[in-house]
């Protein structure tokens, strides 16, 4: 018998109810797959609210599949997060995983500019979604994971944030936050049994329609790592699986960089 990854994948989320932002593209499309086939029922959280409703319906529609709901939600919006904790609410009753996940990079593309060339509207509209989307988004389920005494709220960062790199200064910065809103968070929500970590991503082919000049820039980054190969959306997703199982119940503040070994602490 061949042990491929679909043979180990087990179902320690059954029950659980997941909220993935920006999960209508990309790699958090991929952690709502693995949540999915984890048990769990996904909200996909997504600006793109005819792909979130599309992702959605295809988690449902596989065999076995928990019963999973999309539709849009701006993160830089709080009384669109306020509606997202709202029906969520109305749907399944409680509000497990938070996954903080939508930001500006590919899908909604970003300018890769030199520091002093970056505009100061793309900045500020750089830190709406990233950083404080993702704090706007924590506190809009925080009041509901509190009264429950349980909550995982995984918040996504990225290998640039420990390096830093030429251009794109804005991306960056919003990254290196999430560090930060990480150990913060932990400490703030420790109390209520609630967990807060972060996923660090290397450079991942996360394009659904990647042009060869992108595949030729991230496969470009393989032989920069000890794991020589191009890091994929399904390299990450174990990692967050972790994070939102019983497994990590006693792990909070933490970030976990998942990059084949580009950057070591
Ligand atoms: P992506 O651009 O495809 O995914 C981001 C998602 O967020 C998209 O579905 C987009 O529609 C959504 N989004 C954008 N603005 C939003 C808003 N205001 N409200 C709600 N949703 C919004 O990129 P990806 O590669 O899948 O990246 C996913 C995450 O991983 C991002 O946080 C990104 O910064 C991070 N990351 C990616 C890489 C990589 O190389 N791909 C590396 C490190 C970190």
């Amino acid at each position: 018998m061949s042990l491929d990854k679909s043979t180990v994948v087990c179902r320690r989320l059954v029950g659980r109810i997941a909220i993935v932002t920006g999960g209508a593209h990309g790699i958090g499309k991929a952690y709502a797959q693995r949540l999915s086939d984890e048990g769990a029922h996904i909200i996909i959280a997504d600006i793109d609210g005819p792909a979130s409703e599309a992702t959605a319906a295809a988690l449902s529609a596989k065999a076995g599949a928990a019963k999973s709901l999309g539709f849009r939600v701006d993160v830089s919006n709080e009384e669109s997060l306020a509606n997202m904790a709202a029906k969520t609410m109305e749907a399944f009753g409680r509000i497990d995983i938070l996954i903080n996940n939508a930001a500006i990079f590919a899908t909604i593309p970003m300018s890769r500019l030199p520091f002093d060339e970056i505009g100061v509207d793309e900045w500020d509209r750089m830190m709406n979604v990233n950083l404080k989307g993702s704090w706007l988004a924590v506190r809009a389920v925080a009041p509901v994971m509190k009264a429950q005494k349980y909550g995982k709220i995984i918040n996504i960062a990225s290998g640039t944030a420990f390096k830093g790199t030429g251009g794109r200064i804005h991306y960056v910065t919003s990254k290196a936050g999430m560090l930060g809103l990480t150990k913060s968070l932990a400490n703030d929500l420790g109390a209520y049994n609630i967990n807060v970590n972060c996923l660090a991503p290397g450079s991942t082919l996360s394009e659904e329609n990647a042009t060869d000049e992108i595949k030729t820039m991230r496969e470009g980054k393989a032989n920069k790592r000890p794991l020589a190969r191009t890091q994929l959306p399904e390299d990450l997703v174990g990692a967050m699986a972790f994070f939102c199982s019983s497994d990590s119940d006693f792990v909070t503040g933490q970030t976990l960089v998942v990059d084949g070994g580009t950057y070591m602490h």
